[in-house]
């Protein structure tokens, strides 16, 4: 198996041969934030299911597109501050948070996560004491696992809607399937109706 870096170096090379992007600006021109999240499976998937091209959107990729839970009281995590520049700097006023089906953060097992951690090298009940998770359930909720994908997606928006660090603009949840690139809506914001 040839290393990842110089697979990566080469087809940079090759794509520099054959493309030329235009220049275009930073601000999304469609003034939207999408939060996805990190799945493989949405690389080349996911932009032409909501037909999306380049400079369109900001795309927020987390694992599980969840906010972790302890970080919530504060709400001022990577994500908040990501969107707050989105929105305070590039003209962001639309949010869409978008979970998916069969999610590697749904039904976290957590015998499998601990003997993940363990076998390299990272002692799950010494973390969990160093960083105050309190118990398994903490560290799964740092981890960001989740059982119902459709009730993820609408705390995460329900999080956002609240964060004291944003301005009440409209956040609205869906759900894509990951084999059929269909999106199925869990709530529109009522204020963008207005
Ligand atoms: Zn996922």
């Amino acid at each position: 198996m040839p290393d990842i870096l110089d697979e990566i170096l080469a087809n940079n090379e090759r794509f520099l041969q054959q493309t030329r992007l235009p220049h275009i600006g930073h601000a999304p021109r469609k003034h939207t934030a999408i939060v996805t999240c990190m799945d493989c499976r949405l690389v080349n998937m996911f932009e032409p299911a909501l037909g999306l091209e380049r400079g369109d959107v900001l795309e927020l990729r987390t694992a599980g597109a969840t906010i972790s839970t302890l970080e919530r009281p504060q709400a001022a995590n990577d994500l908040i501050r990501s969107l707050a520049g989105g929105i305070y700097l590039l003209g962001v006023r639309n949010v869409l948070v978008v979970g998916h089906t069969e999610c590697g953060l749904a039904h976290v097992n957590p015998t499998a996560l601990t003997a993940s951690m363990q076998a390299l090298g990272v002692d799950p009940q010494k973390l969990i004491e160093q960083a105050n998770l309190g118990d398994m359930n903490g560290l799964l909720r740092w981890i960001g696992a989740f059982n119902d994908v459709h009730i993820n997606v609408q705390e995460v928006v329900n999080v956002i809607r609240n964060s004291p660090y944003l301005p009440r603009i409209p956040v609205h949840g869906l759900v894509i399937d990951i084999n059929s690139g269909q999106l199925t809506l869990v709530e529109r914001d009522p204020k963008s109706a207005a």
